[in-house]
């Protein structure tokens, strides 16, 4: 597999001109250092690639067979010399070029600062295809390489996230960060135990309906202590009026064991339960949303995620 060295910015304004031009440069000026090299699985997998703002302006970008060769590459340019056929430099970076620009969708949301443009062309499942990506990334170690502010910067003037996750406001299941996504690529709604009320309908409305975000992901976890809560059956305050509407996710769950607070396995099955509880009165509730499902428009799904593996399952 080839090797790709980058030293650029975003990718979806490389073009091939810019690439061969950088080919010249890099050879009459100071080399390229590159920000990281890496190796491409896939072309897919460039538009995964976080680009560094430009060192002096302009992109460089080396392709090359293998990592010692392209980092042998790279100090033979500052000898001045040229360690490799420009003209195949030129072709294998237009093929990558081309190949970026061309590369399924799918990976685009890896990539952050969604345009509306790439929002809208990809469908609800090609979405939660890649909240499964994401959440790899980040089981594996290797979520993206962000430099948020830049992302802040990009998506000040307008914002079209793909999806709204909403989850429990544990401090442990940060959407974002579990799904490995940057600033605005999802809503994220959170409300302890992942319980749906009005206001909630309301903002999931306001990012499907208002906004054009395609899937509504609701996110259970495991080792849930608003479902603990709601099985010991706490009263405190308003806490009391919330765990409430967890109730009937307890009735519900079918469990032959201990139902008890202590017996997480328990605790677990409610937590399943009450996504899919919360899913059908995200139906029943809220009209807006359902004619949206029914026309294809969006997907609502349920999902659970594990303290201990990391693992976000998709509930079918
Ligand atoms: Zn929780």
């Amino acid at each position: 597999m080839p090797y790709l060295g980058v030293l650029g910015r975003d990718t979806l304004k490389i073009n091939a001109r810019a690439l061969c031009r950088s080919v010249r440069l890099s050879r009459t000026r100071a080399p390229p250092i590159y920000d990281r090299v890496i190796e491409i699985e896939s072309m897919d997998q460039i538009l995964k690639l976080q680009w560094a703002k430009p060192r002096g302006g302009g992109l460089k970008i080396g392709v090359n067979a293998d990592r010692r060769r392209a980092v042998m590459q790279h100090s033979q340019l500052s000898d001045g010399r040229d360690p490799f056929d420009r003209r195949a430099f030129c072709k294998a970076a237009v093929a990558t070029a081309v190949g970026a620009v061309e590369a399924s969708l799918g990976s685009v949301l890896a990539h952050a600062d969604l345009t509306k443009e790439q929002r809208d062309k990809m469908t609800a499942d090609e979405i939660i295809q890649q909240m499964k990506a994401g959440n790899e990334r980040f089981r594996s170690g290797k979520p993206q390489h962000r430099d948020l502010m830049r992302e802040a910067k990009a998506t000040a003037k307008g914002q079209y996230p793909a999806a709204i996750v909403f989850g429990c406001v544990d401090s442990r299941a940060p959407a974002e960060l579990i799904l490995d996504f940057g600033i605005g690529d999802i809503f994220s709604g959170r409300v302890a135990g992942n319980v749906a009320d009005e206001d909630i309908l309301g903002s999931m409305e306001f990012a499907c309906k208002v906004t054009g975000s395609k899937v509504v992901l609701v996110m259970g976890h495991t080792a849930c202590g608003a479902i603990k809560g709601a099985i010991d059956g706490v009263q405190l305050g308003n806490l009391t009026t919330l765990l409430a509407k967890i109730r009937p996710a307890i009735e519900a769950t079918h469990y032959t064991g201990e139902r008890s607070a202590k017996n997480y396995t328990f605790v677990d099955a409610v937590a399943r339960k009450n996504v899919s509880l919360t899913i059908a009165s995200i139906r029943e509730k809220s009209p807006v949303l359902r004619d949206l499902e029914s026309s294809g428009s969006i997907k609502i799904a349920g999902s659970m995620y594990n303290l201990e593996t990391g693992i976000v399952e998709f509930l079918a």
